[in-house]
């Protein structure tokens, strides 16, 4: 009876032969990742109405980081803000902001250089009146359905976050993924933050750091994908 509980030799080989393929897919699994792009619209980028300094220079990095994930089937999502013209968010109505991305104006659209691939899912939010979001957790996409249950229905786990503005809308984003349970990689070389303070960016990276955020780059990145590959 002892004698068969052990496995016959083809089995072992068996068990051996499909091995390095379950792990890879129980690796994949685990890691599933997912881009979040944060607001990168007209309005908040160079002759905008609210623009970022020196926005436009992550959106090249950006597109590189969506190519990457695009080729590793992960998903791309992009948040965007979508106000309607008259909302509490903006100072004419007693808000913090001037007019910006307001729905369906050229300076709401995603820059004309970002590359969107096909399949990524767009975000809105501060889509009412009395609305005043600043994360991505606070978005649905275009059926209504909530971002952190898209995530959840992906099997996504980490969740890179690049984008505008650092001190406002990353920021938000970052400490609710956190919040939530998400495993965060901050894109270090493609966030810009508007600084009202100088430190401010600064001062919102301490914090999400502080809060468990991983940082990343690009180079980075790239690697860490290669060797779920290798896994
Ligand atoms: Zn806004």
């Amino acid at each position: 009876m002892v004698q068969s509980k052990v496995p016959h030799r083809r089995t072992i080989a068996a068990v051996y032969r499909y091995a390095p393929v379950i792990v890879l897919e129980e690796n994949l699994m685990k890691t599933k990742s997912a881009l979040l792009i944060v607001d990168v619209q007209v309005d908040f980028c160079e002759g905008g109405s609210l623009a970022v300094p020196e926005a436009d220079t992550i959106i090249p990095v950006l597109n590189r980081y969506i190519k990457l994930f695009t080729r590793e089937q992960f998903p791309v999502f992009a948040s965007r803000d979508w106000h309607p013209h008259q909302a509490k968010h903006f100072q004419q109505q007693g808000g913090q902001w001037p007019h910006h991305c307001v729905q369906d104006t050229e300076g709401a659209q995603f820059h004309p250089h970002l590359k969107l691939p096909t399949g990524a899912v767009i975000l809105s939010k501060g889509t009412a009146p009395d609305e005043d979001s600043y994360s991505a957790f606070q978005t649905v996409d275009s059926r209504g359905k909530e971002f952190n249950s898209l995530l959840k229905k992906a099997g996504v786990k980490t969740l890179f976050v690049g984008g505008l503005a650092t001190d406002f809308c990353v920021r938000w984003s970052v400490v609710d993924a956190l919040t939530f349970g998400y495993t965060v990689e901050l894109l270090q070389d493609a966030i810009k933050g508007v600084n009202i303070k100088s430190r401010d960016s600064e001062q919102a990276i301490q914090e999400m750091v502080r809060l468990g955020a991983r940082t990343t780059t690009l180079e980075k990145a790239t690697k860490m994908f290669a060797g779920l590959k290798k896994a």
